[in-house]
């Protein structure tokens, strides 16, 4: 069986304690491959190259760590079918997703940020004739990324590009449920030539490795992306370190439909925004919320097309509905099922897992899941499920629609279709989320400011916004 291993001083590496973790493949529940079992003494190593390898990387020219990051780009590129079997393996979400979406944009991520730091300045501010300030932004030293399971690569590359374009070395933990393309990223980052120490990736558990990175006391700033309860319990720890923060955390994203949308769209993307990646992605809206008049026909359309989505083999071609990610999050999506009803909500479609034939036979399935009847403020409209399950709710005023919309906990995303251009602003401006789309979903520009407002997160990822997170500002002024 494949025993993955850590990349540490540019090395690939049996953890310290010769542990390994079984990996899942969650489409047949199977064990297929082994990862380290790391522990603080990893992490310790790791810190230790990354220490060693920072005055080199900090100060080696914009323009040379740019190529180095290109070529880790184009490998990814040139690896795109391998890449996404394996990520669809790993994860259980269908190939054509991982070819489609994630391998591209982890190629994408990189390429991005490697060309973005050549783009990157900082400010002056004069003060008339008596002296002149300007920023100098430098690298911050060795940072902290940790990353989860949904969109693997893509999340990962998403940290360590802008970190290491920056000029920080990293220390870097994936999601143990799915470390494969993160050691795959290894070793295209030794083939590409990135000099030894200046990424380095500790697999294993959370409460070991990722606390472990948290706490110490030379990793000065963490990028985390998961769940609102590690985000809070990361916060506790690295707060009273006075440590830089980025939180990237979970939603509860409303999907605002009023009858003037471009129904077709609407219908079209709303599948989407419900069911891609079995649900399990951030920034899908999970709360549909629907004007009254058009409400029973939406109902019936939209329940027609999720009883038709087919679940099936993610390996094979024309999945669209792959498994989730582990027997664990599967038997907490169904509870959550069990608890909306609980709660009176009716489910329309789906409600339960699926046992597929063959070699599928143990997966990890659930039928797309369409719930009505239960008031906004209820439990199910308030937490997080994180699978193929979505609620919708009739609504009769804009100020109603407004209102449930931010009545939660979580502000990540919203989605809103109206072809009334007027209301469009003037709800974009009084949602209360750090992303708004009109009309669309998941339209990414990565310049754009990343990010969630309330339990979804602090900071911003995304272009600029990511190199002034990787990077400290320091103000010099000169009396003229
Ligand atoms: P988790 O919070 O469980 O885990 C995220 C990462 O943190 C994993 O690598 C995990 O390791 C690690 N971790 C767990 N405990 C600790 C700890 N005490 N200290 C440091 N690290 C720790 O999230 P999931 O992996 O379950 O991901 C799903 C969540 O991520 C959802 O809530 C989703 O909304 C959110 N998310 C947010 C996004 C955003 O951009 N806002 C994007 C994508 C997902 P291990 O795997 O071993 O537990």
């Amino acid at each position: 069986m494949q025993k993955l291993q850590n990349y540490i001083n540019g090395e690939l590496t049996e953890p310290i304690g010769k542990q390994y973790i079984d990996n899942y493949d969650p489409s047949t529940g199977k064990v297929y491959s082994l990862l380290p079992d790391s522990d603080e003494r990893d992490v310790q190593l790791a810190v230790e190259a990354a220490k060693a390898a920072f005055p080199s990387w900090s100060v080696t020219p914009k323009d040379q760590r740019a190529a180095v990051l290109l070529r880790i780009s184009s490998l990814i590129d040139k690896s795109l079918e391998r890449l996404a079997k394996a990520e669809s393996k790993d994860n259980g979400k269908p190939v054509s997703l991982a070819r489609t979406v994630d391998i591209p944009r982890a190629a994408a991520n990189f390429h991005f940020y490697a060309t973005g730091i050549l783009h990157f300045a900082s400010e002056a501010h004069a003060m008339e004739e008596e002296a002149i300030n300007y920023t100098l932004r430098n690298p911050v030293g060795v940072a902290g990324c940790i990353s989860p399971w949904n969109l693997p690569l893509y999340l990962f590359s998403w940290k360590i590009a802008p970190a290491l374009a920056a000029g920080n070395c990293v220390v870097a933990k994936p999601s143990e449920i799915t470390p494969m393309t993160a050691f795959l990223l290894s070793e295209l980052c030794i083939e590409a030539g990135l000099p030894k120490g200046v990424l380095n990736i500790v697999h294993g558990y959370g409460h070991k490795v990722g606390s472990a990175i948290t706490a110490h006391p030379e990793i000065p700033l963490i990028s985390f992306t998961g769940g609102t309860k590690t985000g809070a319990e990361i916060a506790r720890v690295a707060a009273p370190m006075f440590k830089k923060l980025s939180l990237e955390l979970g939603g509860k994203n409303p999907n605002l439909i009023f009858a003037d949308c471009n129904y077709e769209n609407m219908l079209r993307t709303t599948m989407n925004s419900s069911f891609a990646n079995q649900g399990q992605i951030c920034l899908c809206g999970s709360r549909i919320m629907v004007e009254r008049s058009i409400y029973e026909k939406f109902k019936t359309d939209f329940v027609a097309k999720a009883s038709k989505m087919s679940v099936g083999n993610p390996a094979d071609d024309k999945t669209k509905m792959g498994a989730v990610v582990s027997e664990q999050h599967m038997e907490k999506i169904l509870a959550c099922i069990e608890l909306a009803k609980s709660e009176g909500g009716k489910v329309l479609c789906g409600g339960n897992r699926v046992y597929l034939d063959g070699e599928n036979k143990g997966g990890y399935f659930i039928a797309p899941t369409v719930i009505e009847g239960l008031p906004y403020n209820c439990r199910t409209n308030q937490e997080e499920i994180f699978g193929p399950v979505v609620t919708i709710m009739p609504f009769d005023t804009e100020a109603e629609a407004l209102m449930m919309a931010n009545a939660s906990t979580y502000g990540l995303a919203s989605i809103l279709w109206t072809e009334n251009l007027t209301r469009a602003h003037r709800l974009a401006g009084k949602l209360h989320t750090g992303i708004v789309w009109i009309n669309c979903w998941l339209l990414r520009d990565l310049r754009t400011p990343f990010g969630g407002v309330k339990g979804s997160g602090v900071g911003r990822e995304g272009g600029f916004e990511a190199f002034d997170f990787f990077t400290e500002p320091k103000n010099v002024c000169i009396k003229l």
